[in-house]
Order: structure tokens, then C-alpha cells, then sequence
């Protein structure tokens, strides 16, 4: 099995360093990632700059190929241009920070997997609950289960999986949920400061709504403790409006 690896902190990460490590364990892994942090640029890609693609070593050996650009021109480039074959799958991440709700919308990590769906290649999204002192391993060994179960289908199925995992240790992971996006409203919130040269700047620090949310969606199982699965796609269609709006006439 051939395993595309990517993510959006970047080729320099501890996640995605466990995660190709685990891995290699079910498959030949390509490393193609970002060279710096990607992190919110969604399903961005590039088209003004040229790509560069530089080899990276990590721990004194050849690690993977960091690229010039975003998640989702690293899985075009990797598919493409990389890789003497396709890859039978795509996994991304593993994200430091979650990406549930409408995080999906803005995640780097999670369009790097719906990327590979675009491209009809399966593909797993991978995210910890954390933005403190991560342990990667148990998410790592959650991509590695997966991936070891998808291996033993007869074919695997062309689905896009965004999967997050608490920032637990193994042992107090409560199970496994398959949820849908719970979809609130963010928190918005604005830090207001004024630089040295008396100009108003902002920094962004919105939070998700983590109050009323249903246990049955990503949000409500991870913050209580399961790894949540999502099957996701591209299509972005409100079906039943499209019904309701087929009689307008203008
Ligand atoms: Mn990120």
C-alpha cells in the first residue's frame, strides 16, 4: 500500500513526523508537505508563486519533500508529480489542534484529505485535541488501526474520514464515535493591541461555542472523550433547498 503523508503545520512538525513513523508500518510512506506552518489556509492553492520542492531530512536521514505552498497543492503536486504512482491513500495531519464544526471550513489539514477526494483517492484527516504539550502517539496508533483496517477491505471505499482524537492518554479514550459536524456559530473574539508606533492591530482568538452541543456530533463526543469519525466531501449542495428553489422564476 502506498501512503501520500502530508498536513498544514508544516514538514518540521512533531505530528506528522509520528504519524509517518507509525505508518510505515502498513505501507511505503511519501512525505510531501508544506516547508512552513499552513495552518487555516483551507483549500487554498497556489497559482501566482511557483511551487519549489526541497528534500528534508529529519533525525539525520531523508524524511520527505517540503513544498512551497499549500496542503492542497502538496497533495496535487505528491499525486501527480512526486510519487512514481498515485497513492492507494492520503492521510493529513496529525493536526495539532482539533478541526470539528466549522473548523472543516477553514482547516488546511482537512482539505488536504478532501483534496485526495477531488482526485479519487481515499483519504484520512487526522487531528489532537490539544494545543499543550501533545502526545501524538495515541492518535498516531488510532491512523494506524484505520489504516490497517481499510488494507483489509477487498477494495478500499472512496471516502474522506476527518478524524480527531483527545488529547487523552489511551487508556482513558472512551471508544470510538461516527458523528456528524456539529455546525455552531463560533465565539468570535478580537484582541485589540497598539504597536510601538501607535498603530491599532488585531489578533484573532475566536473560540468554538462549546456550550449546548449535542453528544452525537464531532464537537460533543471529542470533549467527552471519544475519537470521532466523520465522513466528509466536497460538495457543498443544500439538497432540500435546491428543491424549494427549483420553481423560482426571475
Ligand atoms: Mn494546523
Amino acid at each position: 500500500m502506498r501512503i501520500l503523508v502530508t498536513n498544514d503545520d508544516g514538514i518540521f512538525a512533531k505530528g506528522i513526523e509520528v504519524l509517518a513513523d507509525a505508518l510505515r508500518e502498513a505501507g511505503e510512506v511519501v512525505v510531501v508537505a508544506p516547508e512552513v506552518e499552513r495552518s487555516a489556509v483551507g483549500h487554498a492553492i497556489t497559482l501566482s508563486d511557483p511551487l519549489k520542492v526541497k528534500e528534508v531530512d529529519r533525525n539525520g536521514r531523508f524524511f520527505g519533500y517540503a513544498l512551497s505552498g499549500t496542503p492542497a497543492d502538496c497533495v496535487k503536486l505528491g499525486v501527480f508529480e512526486i510519487m512514481a504512482e498515485p497513492p492507494d491513500l492520503v492521510v493529513s495531519g496529525i493536526n495539532l489542534g482539533s478541526n470539528t464544526g466549522v473548523n472543516l471550513i477553514y482547516s488546511g489539514t482537512v482539505s488536504a484529505a478532501t483534496e485526495a477526494l477531488i482526485l479519487g483517492i481515499p483519504s484520512i484527516a487526522l487531528s489532537l485535541d490539544t494545543f499543550r504539550d501533545p502526545d501524538f502517539v495515541p492518535a498516531a496508533r488510532v491512523a494506524l488501526r484505520l489504516v490497517k483496517r481499510l488494507k483489509e477491505m477487498d477494495e478500499i471505499p472512496l471516502l474522506s474520514l476527518n478524524v480527531n482524537v483527545p488529547a487523552l492518554p489511551e487508556e482513558e479514550i472512551k471508544g470510538m464515535r461516527v458523528v456528524p459536524q456539529g455546525v455552531l456559530r463560533q465565539i468570535e473574539n478580537f484582541e485589540r493591541r497598539v504597536d510601538p508606533r501607535g498603530r491599532v492591530y488585531y489578533w484573532q482568538c475566536g473560540a468554538q461555542n462549546h456550550k449546548d452541543i449535542p453528544e452525537d456530533t464531532d464537537v460533543g463526543a471529542l470533549m467527552r472523550g471519544y475519537v470521532t469519525i466523520t465522513p466528509i466531501r466536497c460538495d457543498l449542495t443544500h439538497r432540500s433547498a435546491l428543491k424549494r428553489l427549483k420553481d423560482w422564476n426571475l
